[in-house]
């Protein structure tokens, strides 16, 4: 019965074009990957669907410091960090971000994770309980979400970057615990969100920021900090969550805030204590790719990253003048993370095969992970991305928009 019940879930998820597919790379995350097709030959492909913003994941420093970890540490971290898995490496990992936050976050400390998602239901879930009431903006990634799900708060939806009506939600709530849960860079879309507004707002209604800066940390702000450097927040209001998968180029998450909450974290968040510690290799690496990150290395492939980004809105904005009956528009992003909204399920999934037979791999992203009929090629940028790479996507969209244009027209 589970079987049949299950077969026919599958079958629609499959009627609306929604079927999701592995993908087995051969070779480090980079913007040119030997990735494995359906058919099961390898090839090497033209990638814009990594998060590795900064390209560290394949950086020869990492690796080094991968190795040089392991052999130190050896494998695993072997318990969860209460017990026995929490090394010196952890410790220097989360001193680092403390320090870096400082100038932001009074007393600040940070409390590490094994991924982001873990890292988000961990705050959400802890610091909402039953006295608090949670505002939560629209477009939230799915693990800040699953918190509100599964804390005891009260939660309230906010419009997407409408502090309008956030003011009004706070202004009428009488909650012990106001908290404000946010996506500092929107991971679908690519925008900011209005974190000075959303920390004035805290200050004047007694509330905590909780921001998740999966996409900004590494890439925004002078030394890569992320969102907060980028608009130089200082409020002891604060608690930033960061992931260290994205542009650091490895793996892990942080809480960084007033000591009191991280405390709070480490003595109740139930996935910091009921889950093994991250390999302490990771950590020491990690202390390499901090390095690179607010480092010379860091800040080039920054200014490379705005430069490439320059390139691909202009391009696209070129070529959606040449395609005027194709629905496609590009999403206002700040950031490496360049969406274009294509429309529809299928359409948007031709349009990925498309370029992939032509050498890339741009993922299409659907509902539920975007709203219903707002279907878009997610375009990443890395900073190990060439000019002539950024070209290549635009003369392989151009020669698709020509064919799409003519089958529809
Ligand atoms: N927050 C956002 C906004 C994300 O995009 C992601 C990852 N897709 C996460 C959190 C989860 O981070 P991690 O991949 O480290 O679990």
């Amino acid at each position: 019965m589970l079987l049949e019940h299950l077969k026919s879930k599958l079958d629609a998820i499959e009627a609306q074009s929604l079927t999701r597919f592995l993908r087995e790379a051969e070779s480090p995350t980079a913007p040119h990957q030997v990735v494995r097709g359906a058919d099961g030959i390898a090839r090497e492909l033209l990638m814009f669907c990594s998060n590795d913003y900064l390209g560290l994941a394949a950086h020869p420093r990492i690796a080094e410091a991968l190795a040089e970890g392991a052999r130190i540490y050896g494998g695993g971290s072997g318990a969860s960090p209460l017990v026995s898995g929490h090394s010196v490496a952890h410790t220097r990992v989360a001193d680092t971000l403390a320090d870096w936050f400082a100038p932001h976050i009074p007393q600040a400390r940070a409390i590490g994770f094994c991924t982001g998602y873990m890292a988000n239901l961990a705050v959400v879930t802890a610091l909402g309980d039953a006295d608090a009431e949670i505002f939560s903006e629209a477009l939230n990634h799915a693990s800040l979400i699953d918190g509100t799900r599964l804390s005891k708060a009260r939660v309230t939806r906010y419009g997407h970057a409408d502090v309008a009506q956030l003011r009004g939600l706070l202004a009428g709530s009488s909650a012990r615990v106001k908290l404000i849960v946010t996506d500092a860079v929107f991971s679908m879309d690519g925008d900011i969100a209005p974190l000075p507004e959303l920390l004035a707002l805290a200050e004047e209604f007694d509330a905590w920021l909780i921001v998740d800066d999966a996409h900004g940390f590494g890439v925004l702000g002078k030394k890569g900090r992320g969102s907060i450097e980028h608009f130089d927040l200082r409020s002891k209001r604060l608690v930033v969550v960061g992931t260290l998968g994205k542009a650091a180029g490895l793996a892990g998450a942080f809480v960084v805030a007033h000591e009191t909450i991280t405390e709070y974290l480490l003595q109740s968040a139930r996935n910091y204590i009921f889950s093994t510690a991250s390999p302490p290799a990771v950590e020491h690496a990690l202390l390499t790719s901090f390095e690179l990150i607010e480092g010379e290395t860091g800040q080039q492939r920054r200014a490379n990253l705005r430069a490439l980004q320059a390139q691909l809105s202009s391009g696209i904005a070129a070529l959606l003048k040449r395609h005027p009956a194709l629905p496609w528009k590009l999403a206002p992003s700040e950031t490496p993370v360049r969406p274009l909204i294509v429309g529809g399920n299928a359409q948007v999934m031709e349009l990925a095969a498309r370029l992939e037979r032509q050498g890339l791999r741009v993922p299409g992203i659907r509902p539920p992970t975007v709203p219903k009929g707002e279907a878009r090629l997610r375009i990443t940028l890395c900073a190990t991305h060439t000019a002539a790479d950024v070209d290549q996507l635009l003369a392989a969209l151009d020669a698709a928009a020509s064919d799409m244009e003519r089958i529809s027209a």
